[in-house]
């Protein structure tokens, strides 16, 4: 029996986590949830699941749950729990991670702000508490499920798949003029609102890119991407013989969960398997970087290295936020993005400077923003 603690259960990976969990009342148990704001959504969880212990980030109105970012790293190190599911959004989710893993805690990541901008001090916090961080991303679980039994310097390659979004194929011009709700329409997952705007940039890629390299211990030319609409190849990983692993299955989120929370264990479940003859034809095309920047940009960025990737992450999601209150036109938001990594001065990475170092990319990307408009 593994007791969970999930911080962001009222989102989209949270929920399904919980869904997943429901599923298996005899091997995971809920001990704890967190959340940004929903108050209301987490109390029908706590019910749901019967947990006491409780967190809101953002203030709560019931006397016992806990608050802000105290209430999250106290949820995230209770004694109770085994492991922690971290799928909050943004960099706030960083501290609870790290306070995590330090109190021995075994890690089920979702959260991209916490490898992105802190890898470099993360990763040897995990090797140092001898904690196993599992990814929940789909792309970062299939390498990870890939090179089980492989040594890290066998890795030769890391190849992420991207599905290419709602506007593959389309040129700049085309996307000057696109709608909120033509970016919300990804062809084959369904996600939440800033991570789907993500997908149809391809920054969700470019961040993923920055997290396989410290995941996975490779150097950022070692970490490749390639478009393949079908997303039925969750990604690949090269090995140094020159061996090709691709892990696969239907889009569906339950399955990469359900592989973190069991690691290093695997549970038969009631999701349809992917089958070679119900497939459609698969299909691979480069990323055009020409119309969709991300991804050419994230290898900048980590090539920059220090504070650069947290810069980048910061610029985009304000850029991303902006895009999907209407504020912005779609191809803003790279633009920005691509200005702010190119003003960024990079220095080396530190908790402390971390958090200023977002705050202020943030400042600088509204600035922008605001001069366009
Ligand atoms: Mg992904």
């Amino acid at each position: 029996m593994k007791r969970v603690v999930i911080l962001g259960s009222t989102g989209s990976i949270g929920t399904q986590t919980l869904d997943v969990i429901a599923q298996f009342p005899d091997r995971f148990k809920v001990v704890g949830l967190a959340a940004r704001q929903n108050e209301s959504l987490l109390l029908e969880q706590a019910a749901r699941f019967d947990v006491r212990h409780l967190a809101l980030f953002q203030g709560a109105t019931a006397p016992h749950i806990r608050t802000g970012m105290e209430g999250l790293i106290e949820l995230a190190t209770l004694s109770e729990a085994d492991i922690v599911v971290v799928s909050v959004a943004g960099v706030i989710g960083l501290q609870p991670t790290l306070a995590a893993i330090e109190a021995g805690k075994d890690i089920a990541l979702a959260s991209k702000e916490v490898l992105v901008a802190a890898g470099e001090i993360v990763m040897p916090a995990v090797a140092r508490n001898g904690v196993s961080l599992n990814p929940i991303d789909s792309e970062h679980s299939a390498v990870f499920q890939c090179v089980q039994g492989s040594k890290p310097e066998q890795i030769d390659e890391v190849i992420l798949t991207a599905s290419g979004g709602p506007f593959r194929g389309w040129s700049r011009p085309q996307l000057e003029s696109i709608s909120v709700q033509q970016a919300l329409n990804h062809p084959t997952w369904s996600m939440g609102g800033k991570i789907t705007i993500d997908s149809a940039t391809l920054m969700n890629k470019a961040l993923e890119m920055i997290e396989a390299r410290w995941l996975f211990g490779v150097k950022p030319e070692q970490i490749k991407a390639v478009v393949h609409p079908q997303s039925i190849i969750h990604s690949m990983v090269k090995l140094t013989d020159g061996s090709v692993l691709a892990q696969m299955g239907w889009p569906n989120m339950r399955l990469p969960i359900l592989y973190a929370l069991a690691y290093p264990e695997r549970l038969p479940n009631d999701l349809k398997p992917w089958s070679p003859l119900d497939s459609p034809r698969l299909d691979f095309e480069p990323i055009d970087t020409d119309v969709f920047p991300g991804p050419k940009m994230a290898i900048e960025a980590m090539q920059m290295g220090g504070t650069a990737p947290c810069a980048f992450n910061a610029a985009n999601e304000e850029a991303a936020n902006a895009f999907l209150r209407g504020e912005i036109p779609f191809l803003a938001i790279d633009e920005t993005v691509g200005t702010v990594l190119a003003l960024h001065k990079t220095k080396p990475v530190t908790l402390e400077d971390l958090l200023s170092v977002d705050n202020e990319a943030r400042e600088q990307t509204r600035q922008l923003l605001a001069q366009r408009s």
